[in-house]
């Protein structure tokens, strides 16, 4: 039998022609969907179909069984996909953060459902899929602090669209607790982290000339951290990964940071206004320190990729053109640029819904790019007009040449042409509509 997993894409993101949209560098392969190939049995047939990288028509695709796996801007395609499916008979499994968060609503949808980690149930669902008796919904727990994951199979992502980059996850979840994210949500305020042996044997697989560490949080345990980086550092493979901004200040993790070969490293800076940053329980962020841990991600070598937010209750309109300014000032190297959205799940979106705040029930618009609900200092078009500026200030050609041309003095020539390349991708995705892609 064979199971076709699935990555949607939206409608701006999905690929209809020659080529994907927008930038490869955005095109990397889902690790979620490698690891439930891992997980399923080896005498089931799987494959991957990438929307965003893949042609594929499941009016006709020759398949047994379709999973799917959803963000909830992704909702309104995999339902469409869902509906397409089961209407040629093809049993439809529906699992990721959306279902997650609103299993009866996905259940509308598909013949059943996976809430959280997938690939603890997967067996389970794939043999009951097998007996055509799949259950309406496989409810993943994951209580213990250290797990276990099947080693993804990479191999079913051939596209040769693909970055030349692998993607692995040492840790998951947070110790953090953020308002407004889902991550911290689907992971119930838990940190979970593979044993490092366990890792170390996957790595052994991965082919591709650098690596993404995806972990949500690699600094949410120092020591576990540390064992991390020592492990990668052998491989001498260039590295980017996921932090904090207080990572910055110690010496110790830096130091291994620099030998493990860590040039890019992505940090939720989210905001530039002290009140935004503790409205949003932000609080391991010190605006203050924000320029002294710039520079010490540059001085050991690693550019810094910052999350920005903009729509916090403290937000006022001058908020595009101070943060702009803040972050020219501290010498930020890339900017992810989103619209505060309260994705189901969250404490902000239970909030702003009691407080019938949300203006929008459109899942496909909860793509951090449209504003889904009132906010509280600027009307909704200052909102989206000021992200809009922003993008396109910060992506300006003469900044990405003055950015470029400062990093010359910390990076060498692999993280500067990183650095550039992702400016360039940034600005180009702008252009064509596709920021954020979900
Ligand atoms: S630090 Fe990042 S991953 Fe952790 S809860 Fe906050 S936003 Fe989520």
């Amino acid at each position: 039998m064979k199971l076709t997993l699935v990555a949607p894409a939206t409608d701006v993101s999905r690929r209809t022609g020659r080529r994907p949209k927008g930038t490869p560098f955005f095109h990397y392969y889902k690790l979620g969907i490698a690891t439930l190939a891992g997980a399923t049995p080896p005498d089931i047939e799987v494959e991957a179909v990438d929307e965003m990288v893949d042609l594929w028509d499941p009016r006709t695709h020759p398949t047994d069984g379709v999973a799917i796996s959803a963000l909830t801007a992704l909702a309104p395609r995999a339902y469409q996909l869902a509906r397409t499916l089961r209407e040629r008979g093809i049993p439809v499994i529906l699992g990721g953060m959306h279902p997650t968060f609103l299993p009866e609503e996905a259940g509308r949808h598909a013949d059943a459902v996976v809430t959280g980690a997938g690939e603890l149930v997967w067996e389970q669902v794939c043999r009951d899929w097998q007996r055509g008796a799949l259950k309406p919904v496989y409810a993943a727990c994951q209580n213990d602090t250290s797990i276990h994951v099947p080693p993804a199979r990479r191999d079913i992502f051939r596209n040769p669209f693909y970055p030349p980059l692998d993607i692995i996850q040492f840790s998951r979840g947070c110790v953090h607790r953020c308002r407004f994210c889902s991550v911290n949500a689907f992971f119930r305020g838990r940190y979970h982290y593979r044993p490092i042996a366990e890792v170390r044997a996957e790595l052994a697989g991965c082919r591709r000339k650098h690596l993404m560490v995806a972990d949500d949080n690699l600094y949410g345990d120092r020591a576990y951290c540390l064992e991390v980086l020592g492990a990668l550092a052998p491989l001498g493979r260039y590295l980017g990964i996921q932090g904090t901004v207080d990572m910055a200040f110690d010496g110790e993790v830096m130091a291994a940071a620099r030998a493990a070969k860590v040039g890019a490293v992505f940090v939720g800076i989210e905001s530039v206004v002290t009140e935004s940053l503790r409205e949003a329980d932000k609080l391991h962020n010190q605006i203050e320190r924000y320029a002294e841990a710039i520079a010490s991600f540059h001085r050991h070598g690693i550019f810094v990729e910052g999350g920005l937010m903009f729509g916090f209750d403290h937000d006022e309109p001058d908020v595009f053109r101070r943060t702009l300014d803040f972050v020219d000032r501290i010498d930020l190297d890339v900017a992810q640029v989103a619209i505060v959205t309260p994705m189901p799940g969250t404490r902000l979106f239970a909030e702003l819904d009691a407080a019938g705040r949300l203006t929008d029930r459109d899942w496909a618009h909860y793509d951090c790019n449209n504003v889904v609900y009132r906010p509280a200092r600027m009307t909704q078009l200052e909102l989206l007009n000021g992200v809009e500026w922003f993008r396109r200030e910060f992506y300006r050609r003469r900044a990405i040449a003055r950015r470029a041309w400062k990093g010359r003095r910390w990076f060498d020539l692999t993280t500067l042409a990183t650095q550039a390349a992702l400016n360039l991708g940034f600005r180009r995705n702008h252009q064509l509509g596709l920021d954020y892609p979900p």
